[in-house]
């Protein structure tokens, strides 16, 4: 029997399908489709203008309220549009930030000029982020930065480093963890700042990973001056506002866009996506035989499918308890090192799958789907890194979760 609201759904369905068909760009989803290179200014000003786009259609931006450029749909409703993308694939948002990790603490913590100022130009797709926590000395132990803010009038000057910047180099703003209280216990001498990339006493420059991107750099500041007006949150609270950032960075933007939706947002969306992963095998022979019809191969790639479901209900489940006004709380940590592991998983399989095609990378001719399966094994490895290493998370859910001794 067929409700009128599963008639609704499938009638937004079909809506999402027709939307992307006309908006996707030219020949996607095709061989002969060639994505802009990564990390390039191509792909920065593409996902800037898709999300664009798709804030226009009113396919993003779920989570935030109204008054702050946020559009609201029945979950329902997210679910099925998030679906859609993640079955088409599509292009992935600007090199940002700012839905992932900027917007949730701002939307905590900031005052009321300060949300409508940032905002919706980040839901937008119209101002690009990044994120400046990790120091030299300070990677898991963030509490120890180093970069200083001193108190100057209506001004902060910031002396400095960060590294392992991601998304830093088209970024517009940033976020900034600094101490500004050399006196201070750990935890209380730090404050939240938002700081624009085009003031002077700033510099920033590319590091070089694995995969052969910079998708991460260093900044420096020297004497950087931010005005005061742009401190998130009360002074010496810092360390509150940036495990806001964490925790809805960890839960891959669950929290906000619901099902895992912001990861949507910046380009992950294959990770929602298993159906890919099943044509892939389908379409590859190993002896003559498509990878498909072995047992063992077909096993793995349901093990995997399953697992996605579970990553996208954890996803709703955290939204759920968002919009409940809820605070995020540990299981973050949980959502964050399940994504991460299962993506490593995910690559090893694809890998395995590919067999010797495993060796052509992004620029060969021979390369399958132009390299991308590749890519995304090599970008996995940082997967258990980011946002808190593995262990870190561990240790959250061994303490907090399980109430076991440190
Ligand atoms: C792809 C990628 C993107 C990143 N993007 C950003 C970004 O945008 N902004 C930003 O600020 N940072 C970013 N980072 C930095 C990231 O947050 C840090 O690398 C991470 O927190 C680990 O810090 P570290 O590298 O200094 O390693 P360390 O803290 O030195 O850790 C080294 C090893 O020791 C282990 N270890 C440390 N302490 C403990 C402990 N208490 N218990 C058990 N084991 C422990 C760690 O798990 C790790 O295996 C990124 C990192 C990667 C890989």
């Amino acid at each position: 029997m067929t409700t009128e609201k599963s008639e609704n759904l499938d009638a937004l369905r079909r809506e999402v399908r027709s939307w992307l068909r006309a908006n996707l760009p030219k020949g996607w989803g095709t061989p002969e489709y060639k994505p802009p290179p990564s990390y390039s200014r191509e792909q920065h000003e593409q996902g800037k203008e898709w999300t664009r786009k798709l804030y226009d259609a009113g396919y993003t931006g779920f989570g935030y309220p109204k008054e702050y450029g946020g559009i609201e749909r029945p979950r329902a409703e997210i679910a099925v549009i998030r679906e859609e993308l993640g079955r088409t694939g599509t292009p992935g948002g600007p090199l940002s930030l700012g839905m992932l990790v900027a917007a949730p603490a701002i939307l905590a913590h900031a005052n009321e000029e300060q949300k409508k100022r940032y905002i919706p130009r980040i839901l937008r797709g119209e101002e690009s982020w990044c994120e400046g926590f990790s120091e030299p000395d300070a990677g898991s132990d963030l509490a120890n930065v180093q970069t200083t803010a001193k108190r100057d009038g209506d001004e902060w000057v910031v002396n400095g480093q960060k590294c392992w910047t991601s998304m830093w180099e088209f970024a517009d703003w940033s976020l900034l963890v600094a101490k500004t209280d050399l006196e201070a216990p750990r935890h209380r001498n730090m404050t939240y700042f938002v700081f624009s990339t085009d003031i002077p006493g700033f510099s920033r420059r590319p590091l070089r990973q694995m995969s052969g991107e910079s998708e991460f750099g260093e900044m420096f500041f020297d004497d950087m001056r931010i005005p005061h007006e742009n401190m998130i949150g009360e002074e010496g609270r810092g360390w509150y506002v940036a495990m806001t950032a964490l925790m809805a960075e960890r839960s891959g933007g669950g929290g906000f866009e619901g099902a895992g939706g912001a990861l949507a947002g910046i380009g992950m969306e294959g990770l929602l996506d298993a159906d890919s992963l099943v044509n892939l095998a389908k379409n590859t022979k190993h002896y003559g035989k498509s990878v498909w019809e072995d047992e063992a191969f077909r096993q793995r790639i349901v093990q995997i499918a399953i697992e996605t479901q579970a990553m996208r209900w954890s996803g709703t489940r955290m939204a759920a308890k968002m919009r409940k006004g809820l605070p995020l709380g540990n299981e973050a940590s949980v959502f964050k090192n399940f994504q991460a592991e299962m993506r490593q998983r995910r690559g090893d399989l694809t890998m395995e799958i590919l067999g010797a095609y495993s060796q052509m990378v992004r620029g060969s001719s021979r390369a399958v789907s132009n390299g991308t399966w590749v890519y995304d094994m090599l970008r996995s490895r940082g997967a258990t890194i980011e946002m808190g290493t593995s262990e870190i998370n561990r240790n959250i859910i061994a303490e907090r979760i399980l109430g076991l001794p440190r």
